[in-house]
């Protein structure tokens, strides 16, 4: 089992995990990748993978059989696992978490070479009803504290599998970049009684230079403070902060708009590299000591999908400062990305 350990010089976590390094590698540049033999994604190699959690398909289909449009399974190389406890331990200056929590892979389409963005809006749809089921699951497993939804899209993005897949994984406790978001939510809602991003929304919209595309439900939008060249954001313009709280006619509206951000980025950056992830609510528990925890987070948190082209390196600079140089202003980024025609 993987562990987590805080380095206390920058408080950061960090996940030690052994067995990561024997998962396979099925890329493009590998000889074949397609077909049944190769790809354990693949329809037909069902028993290639851990037993599916979920899938969608036809009534009558037995689970893991071949019949399926989306599958959810168990990442056989996981980073967190199951377990019937937390253990939280810790020496002098040194703090310990056994890497307990979920991971797995949901696998968006039963075609090989597909591609997300150009999938059809009603199987993007399956794949949000896929992400919002396994929401709805992990929020009742008490040792999870967050469920991170995500996509590495292309070797440069920390994909390993060519096969469309995205994955969702369970920590045990909150990221530290998503306490971050969630303070400064909650910060901003005790001193305004207002939500930070329905706020931000409002502003982009009148201010529009940073806006990609608006329709009556969704806008798509490159941050203001873009870390990285070409940064969208997807944002709801309806406040809800749970992404799991959506209904099927909601997720249809999501995957209209999410298939129109995918397009705008193919299209203008010749199908880059990419990371995408869904910031939404945390798995609420009442926590012994803490009963004001979660009193305001329905009000003070908003969902969003965060995509993130890998166009550029990491460097030494960014590495001991945690500045981002980012080398396109949002500003044109926003407007070359307006201008596809889709
Ligand atoms: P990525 O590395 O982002 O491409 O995600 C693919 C994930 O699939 C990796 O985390 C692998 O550990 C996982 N994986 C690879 N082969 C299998 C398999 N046969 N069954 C279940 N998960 C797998
Ligand atoms: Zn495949
Ligand atoms: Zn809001």
């Amino acid at each position: 089992m993987s562990e987590l350990r805080r380095d206390p010089i920058t408080n950061r976590w960090v996940v030690i995990a052994a067995e990561r390094g024997k998962r396979p590698q099925v890329l493009e540049e590998d000889p074949p990748a397609k077909g049944d033999a190769v790809c354990p994604f693949c329809p037909g190699s069902e028993d290639e993978t851990t037993p599916e959690v979920f899938a969608i398909g036809p009534p009558e289909r037995e689970p893991n059989g071949p019949d399926w449009g989306v599958r959810v399974i168990p990442n056989r190389y996981p980073i967190f696992q199951e377990h019937s406890e937390g253990l939280r331990r810790g020496y002098g200056l040194f703090d310990q978490i056994n890497g307990v929590g979920i991971h797995e892979v949901v696998v968006e389409s039963p075609h090989h070479e597909a591609s997300l963005a150009d999938l059809p809006v009603a199987e993007i749809q399956h794949i949000l009803q896929a992400y919002r089921h396994r929401l709805l699951v992990h929020r009742n497993n008490p040792n999870l504290r967050y469920v991170l939804i995500f996509r590495n899209y292309k070797k440069q993005a920390g994909a390993s599998m060519v096969h469309p897949h995205s994955q969702i994984i369970g920590t045990p406790i909150t990221p530290l970049l998503v306490k971050a978001k969630l303070d400064n939510c909650h910060k901003y809602y005790l001193d305004k009684e207002r939500c930070l991003l329905c706020d931000l929304i409002w502003q982009e919209i009148n201010w529009p230079q940073r806006i990609v595309s608006a329709s009556e439900q969704y806008i798509i939008l490159c941050p203001f403070a873009s870390c990285f060249p070409f940064e969208v954001w997807l944002c709801p313009r309806v406040h809800c902060h749970d992404f799991a709280l959506l209904s099927d006619q909601n997720l249809l509206e999501v995957a209209i708009a999410l298939k129109e951000m995918l397009m705008r980025i193919k299209l203008t950056l010749n199908d880059p590299p990419y990371n995408f992830i869904l910031n939404t609510a945390p798995v609420v528990r009442p926590r012994p000591g803490r009963p004001e925890y979660w009193q305001t987070l329905q009000y003070d948190f908003h969902w969003y999908i965060e995509l993130i082209p890998r166009l550029t390196t990491i460097a030494g600079f960014e590495w001991g400062s945690n500045f981002y140089v980012n080398p396109v202003s949002p500003e044109q980024a926003a407007e070359r990305l307006k201008q596809v025609s889709l």
